[in-house]
């Protein structure tokens, strides 16, 4: 059951004011980073408040899932942006380019292969991220550190893709700075703009290593229901 006493608007304005200290803790402009609100496990009568309150932002970590609730959203806020956070398979790689307007999980040359065709033949290009995985967990999505230079070339040289960024989740449990501050290294001197880092529990953290952008859930909509 949802627990409808959450206010995801109240609880999104208290994220912004904590972004926003964290980040001037840091000398960084707080309101220069976005904060994509994670709507996985979350219905339209959850999102609706925040759109109506003005926010565009959002991100789902399951294609199925957001195409089963983010056209009917967009047929009436036409300027969402929504960004996949979850891993993607190659099969579904025409879907996502139609549904979303960030893909945040490009990690591997199969992905990155059938994105550029399905981006040529739909003629529409969201824009590309790369997951780095770096906690190097067997288990988890992404780019190993020591290979991101190599198939961020790749990307360029061998599909023609335009990658403008990079995203992490540190490992549960691992402190997750030094993460943080890998992921901005890669990016620097991979001349890239974008950083995707930080969730409810270290978004404050990210905000001071850099992050221009950073993934909040439960802290907008309350704990999810497992
Ligand atoms: C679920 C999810 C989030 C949000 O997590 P919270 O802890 O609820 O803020 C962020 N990033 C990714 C990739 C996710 O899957």
């Amino acid at each position: 059951m949802a627990d409808l006493s959450v206010d995801p608007v109240a609880n999104l304005a208290r994220v912004r004011a904590r972004l926003k200290q964290a980040a001037a803790e840091a000398g960084r402009d707080g309101d220069a980073i976005y904060i994509v609100a994670v709507t996985k496990t979350r219905g339209p009568d959850r999102i609706l408040p925040l759109l109506e309150a003005g926010h565009r932002r959002f991100g789902e970590n399951r294609v199925q899932e957001a195409a089963a609730k983010w056209p009917a959203l967009r047929a009436r806020f036409p300027d969402i942006e929504l960004h996949l956070i979850g891993p993607l398979q190659s099969n579904k790689a025409k879907e996502a380019v139609v549904l979303f307007d960030v893909i945040e999980t490009v990690d591997r040359p199969k992905i990155a292969k059938a994105l550029a065709a399905a981006i040529e033949k739909q003629g529409r290009a969201p824009r590309l991220l790369v997951q780095v995985n770096t906690g190097e967990e067997p288990q988890k999505a992404g780019v190993p550190p020591q290979e991101a230079d190599a198939f961020l070339a790749q990307c360029r040289e061998e599909w023609g893709l335009v990658v403008e960024g990079l995203m992490c989740i540190p490992p549960l449990g691992d402190p997750p700075a030094p993460h943080f501050a890998l992921l901005a290294k890669i990016a620097e001197r991979n001349g890239l703009k974008i950083l995707s880092m930080g969730m409810s529990a270290d978004y404050e953290i990210a905000a001071q290593l850099g992050a221009t952008q950073t993934r909040v859930g439960s802290e907008i909509f309350g704990p999810r229901q497992a």
